[in-house]
């Protein structure tokens, strides 16, 4: 036993000395300004959202005592799907106590043996750990290289089998919508061009989107007019809706093979049901007030331009999203200069690895819409002070 502990300790200082550990600064504490979390349209604290977690606590209790299987039928968590779906522009929804898990639903329980899934290399964690379980062939292409996927994809139809009797192969393209690390956006019209041209089905985990992107906040598909594109969505609500809570929405046969087959599903405790009336609610709000993601996209689109003119490194990116990351290099240069910044009171996380590749350490701002111009400019001012003393 001490033994083991000893061994874990010997990691645990491993991770330190590679500055690996994500530990964000703990000057100032509190009272930074936050430009870390991903609550983009600062839903967590809105009123209407908390009184309806309040009023569900109120009528049913802090918990849901059971697997949505097993549990009496849960109107609440009914009411949030049927608002997602709607919202999305899909026949259904279903609800997972987290994103995560819902990624691992997806990829788990839909492709299956014999398949191809081809991933974008900077997916997010939960799609890559949910491609390593799915029992079908997994391979990762370059982050937006849509050459290599369509040879990939290409290749697999000739070794696909379908035999009389026998289940088809099938092809599966997997994207974030927005890159978490780098603020850009998927190439999607390119993806459905090629899913159709090769007969993928496309899977878009539209996390960072929802509620930002598209006229009725429902994410990047819909900006792009192609919706109807998507076989299979994965939205969150702990980012921009200010709740928690996964949601896959998809044509009803689909979501009727997860509620069947999907084990984080069926073996979990259902979400609350004052989590699932917060999330039906914060999408009535996000419906409601339009200028949240109006303005949170404005003040992106400005913060880009004063730094990329500072002569920061900036991602590029086809649309503007909330999340400014500024590639900084070495991770020591990245905690310096996130330092800096709390010193500035501004609370700007320093990514490094193994989150983003050796080399490309991040300062990663991610904005809301409650932000005010003077906090804008004071994080702009603090950037240009920084560019006056920062050696790379
Ligand atoms: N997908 C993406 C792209 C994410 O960034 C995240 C969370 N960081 C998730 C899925 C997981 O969502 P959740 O936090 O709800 O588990």
């Amino acid at each position: 036993m001490s033994d083991w502990l000893a061994e874990l300790r010997a990691h645990l200082a491993d991770h330190e000395a590679h500055a690996t550990r994500r530990r964000l600064p703990r000057e100032g504490g509190d009272e930074l300004v936050d430009l870390a979390s991903n609550d983009y349209l600062r839903l967590a604290r809105h009123p209407r959202i908390a009184r309806a977690a309040r009023d569900a606590i109120d009528t049913c209790g802090t918990g849901s005592g059971a697997s949505r299987l097993l549990a009496p039928p849960q109107t609440r968590h009914e009411r949030a799907e049927r608002s997602f779906a709607d919202l999305k522009h899909a026949s259904a929804g279903l609800l997972f106590p987290t994103g995560y898990m819902a990624n691992l639903a997806v990829l788990r329980t839909l492709p299956r043996p014999g398949d191809l899934i081809c991933s974008d290399k900077l997916n997010h964690a939960s799609l890559i750990d949910a491609a390593a379980m799915s029992e079908a062939e997994h391979r990762v292409f370059p982050h937006s290289g849509l050459d290599k996927l369509d040879r990939l994809l290409a290749r697999h139809r000739g070794r696909a089998t379908s035999a009389p009797g026998e289940r088809r192969a099938r092809r599966w393209i997997v994207t974030d919508a927005v890159f978490s690390m780098d603020g850009d956006v998927a190439h999607l019209p390119a993806l459905a061009r090629i899913a159709g041209e090769r007969d993928a089905l496309l899977v878009v985990d539209e996390a960072h989107a929802t509620g930002v992107l598209g006229p009725t906040g429902a994410g990047l598909a819909e900006a792009e007019g192609l919706a109807h594109h998507v076989d299979v969505t994965v939205s969150t609500a702990s980012k921009a809706l200010g709740v928690l809570g996964g949601v896959v929405t998809a044509a009803e046969p689909v979501i009727e093979t997860l509620v069947n087959d999907a084990r984080p599903f069926m073996y979990t405790t259902a979400p609350p049901p004052s989590q699932a009336a917060a999330i039906a609610e914060a999408i009535a709000v996000v419906r409601a007030e339009p200028w949240r993601r109006e303005r949170v996209l404005a003040l992106a689109a400005r913060l880009r331009a004063a730094l990329a003119e500072q002569g920061w490194t900036i991602p590029v990116t086809a649309r503007t999203t909330p999340i400014v990351p500024v590639v900084v290099g070495e991770s020591e240069r990245a905690l310096a200069l996130s330092r800096s910044l709390a010193r500035s009171g501004l609370r700007v996380p320093a990514v490094r690895p193994p989150t983003v590749a050796r080399g490309s350490a991040r300062l990663r701002i991610s904005l809301h819409a409650e932000l005010s111009d003077e906090l804008l400019d004071r994080l702009i001012a603090a950037f240009a002070d920084l560019a006056k003393t920062d050696t790379p």
